[in-house]
């Protein structure tokens, strides 16, 4: 029996790890390469405000390229939150995925459904949470994330750090494009609360 899930209500955000939240620095493997952008804390405290509930969804295939393991993955993403916490920031969530169809350890070799642009993080915080993802904003630095907004119905905002600005002109040839494309994630933030 298909059993239905309880929507908490709120609404949710999405926002991509590297390259949106802290800058972009290769394969981030040990917790003191996370330094957050300037605007990062007063972007979140925003949506704090707004009554978003802060999702990070984040591709990680070093796991399984073998770079990091999922256990330091874990404590890079701990710390991560609790800089965050310290600055009065509450994030609800973080799901990554650990995969890659090219991964070098066997448990993380797959195509999976959770490696962005492809919705299985999504699916899964909807679940958890209980809301309803469709029309969410989804802020990320690659246009993998633009392309996970629209496959779940929802607003993709692509920042210009991290890829951004390596990845703007590509744009052209897709057939998705964000809704905003904002300096950077305090730009995305304040674009959105004009919009309230
Ligand atoms: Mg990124």
């Amino acid at each position: 029996m298909r059993q239905s899930v309880p929507l908490h209500g709120g609404k949710v955000i999405f926002l991509d790890r590297d390259g949106t939240i802290n800058r972009e620095d290769g394969y981030i493997t040990r917790a003191e390469q996370i330094r957050l952008y300037e605007g990062t804390v007063p972007a979140l405290r925003i949506l704090n405000e707004m009554g978003y509930r802060i999702v990070i969804v984040s591709n990680q295939a070093g796991v399984g390229k073998g770079l990091l393991k999922e256990s330091e993955l874990i404590e890079i993403n701990n710390a991560m939150l609790g800089m965050l916490a310290d600055s009065g920031v509450s994030i609800e969530r973080i799901y990554y995925c650990p995969h890659h169809p090219e991964a070098v350890v066997p448990a993380y070799k797959k195509q999976c459904e959770c490696r962005k642009p492809g919705t299985g993080m999504i699916v899964r915080a909807a679940h958890d949470l209980g809301v309803d993802v469709r029309g969410a904003y989804m802020i990320g630095d690659k246009l993998s994330d633009v392309e996970l907004a629209y496959n779940f119905g929802g607003k993709g905002i692509l920042v210009l750090t991290g890829y951004g600005t390596r990845e703007l002109p590509l744009i052209d040839d897709r057939p998705y494009a964000p809704v905003y494309i904002g300096t950077d994630v305090l730009d995305a933030v304040n674009w959105i609360k004009g919009r309230h």
